[in-house]
Parts: C-alpha cells; structure tokens; sequence
C-alpha cells in the first residue's frame, strides 16, 4: 500500500477504508444544512416518501435545493416576487435545482414560486410565520407595552443620570 499523500475523496476497500466516514453516520454540517434548509421552508417530504403535504394531503412539486432538502413547491403558482415575503421566495434553476432568494430585496419585475406551506389549508399563519422580523418587532412591542404598564417606560421611572 502506497503512501501518495493524496485525499481520499471516495471510499476505498482495503486498509484505509477506516479513514472514510461510514454510510450513514451525521456529519457536522448537517444540523446547520438542516437548519437553514428549515428557516427557508425546504422541510421535504424527503424521497422515497411521496410528494405530499403531511398537514393538508395535498400534493406539491418537490425540488432539490443546494442545501441537499427538498422543498415542497406551490405547483403551477408563480407569483411577482415582491408579493411574497422575504425568506419565501424560491426560484428553480434550468436544472431543475430550487433555491431561495432569502431577504434580498428583488428586483423589479421577477417573478418567483412559493413554498406550499403559505398556501396550506391545514396550518395557520402562526404556525408558518412569514413575516419573522414583523414578528420579532411585535413581540418587542409587546415587551414596550408590558413595561409601559407597569410604568417602567415612563421617563420620572429611569434613573437618575446626573
Ligand atoms: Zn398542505
């Protein structure tokens, strides 16, 4: 066996067959993959399973996305893009590979696919959260409103700085 000081890029049989990751073993990675891939709606269904939305039963263009998840599309709906909330806005590559346009503001005129779960009759919008910096910026006035109650918010409450 020859020392070539080269990367084992696939598996090989023999002795150095230990250096490879066995089948099916978690890579670091793939909790951030995951992750992301939730945050952007490509929560599958994943192949063998059948192309179905578990909440509704409905069926969805399923398509693969970069980070190796598949995602659910809203079949036939295309929609201008500045219509459907950042974080929501999926586009399909000539290969037929999906990939999320994330918070970009777009540019005039696009258009982009949807998620089905923004048009899913089995879950709410609570459950979806589609604008998430909306929500973010609600629950800090929520918290605002709850001091102000209280009468923490009120300017005779803060301190005296000198
Ligand atoms: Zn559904």
């Amino acid at each position: 066996m020859g020392d070539t000081h080269e990367p084992n890029l696939f598996p090989v049989p023999g002795p150095d067959g230990h250096r490879q990751r066995p089948a099916g073993t978690p890579c670091p990675w793939e909790s951030v993959d995951r992750r992301q891939a939730a945050r952007d709606g490509a929560t599958g269904p994943e192949p063998p399973a059948r192309p179905v939305c578990p909440h509704c039963g409905l069926p969805g263009e399923r398509r693969l996305t970069y980070t190796g998840q598949h995602v659910l599309l809203e079949p036939l709906l295309t929609v201008p893009t500045h219509l459907v909330p950042g974080g929501h806005r999926w586009h399909v590559d000539p290969g037929g590979q999906a990939w999320n346009g994330g918070l970009d503001e777009p540019p005039p005129g696009t258009t982009c696919r949807v998620p089905h779960q923004l048009t899913c009759p089995g879950l709410t919008l609570d459950e979806i959260k589609p604008w998430r910096w909306l929500d973010t910026v609600r629950e800090e006035n929520a918290r605002r409103a709850w001091r102000q109650a209280d009468g923490a918010d009120r300017p005779d409450a803060l301190p005296d700085a000198g």
